[in-house]
């Protein structure tokens, strides 16, 4: 299972940024994810209770916010938000494109208790 993975790397790097923190627990995790990451949030949200269990992030609140895609066009060069199946530009409509946000998912914040950094 995919999903389980990308869980399991993520809860290894809020562990890394935790201890490096001094927190004594986890209490949320706020993700961006791009729908062209290819992640299944629905898959996520079912593998994050697995990922979690006996880590420092045992009882933290899962928050899953949804990125934009943007692109740039190759032919005016502006940059729009699109639909993740329509990567037309939205100045000129041209084909065109490079998606430049939407393929991500990035570690947003963390809210850690027992130590005073809010990342
Ligand atoms: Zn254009």
């Amino acid at each position: 299972m995919h999903e389980l993975s990308i869980c399991n790397a993520l809860v290894e790097q809020v562990e890394r940024i935790a201890a490096e923190n001094r927190a004594g627990r986890v209490a949320r995790i706020e993700l961006l994810i791009g729908p062209l990451s290819g992640i299944e949030t629905d898959l996520l949200r079912r593998a994050y209770p697995l990922a979690i269990a006996g880590t420092v992030a045992a009882d933290a609140e899962l928050v899953i916010e949804t990125a934009d895609v943007v692109v740039r066009c190759s032919q005016c060069g502006s940059e729009s938000s699109v639909a993740p199946n329509r990567l037309l530009c939205g100045e000129c409509g041209d084909f065109r494109t490079r998606v430049v946000s939407g393929e991500e998912m990035i570690l947003k914040r963390l809210e850690l208790v027992g130590s005073d950094t809010k990342l």
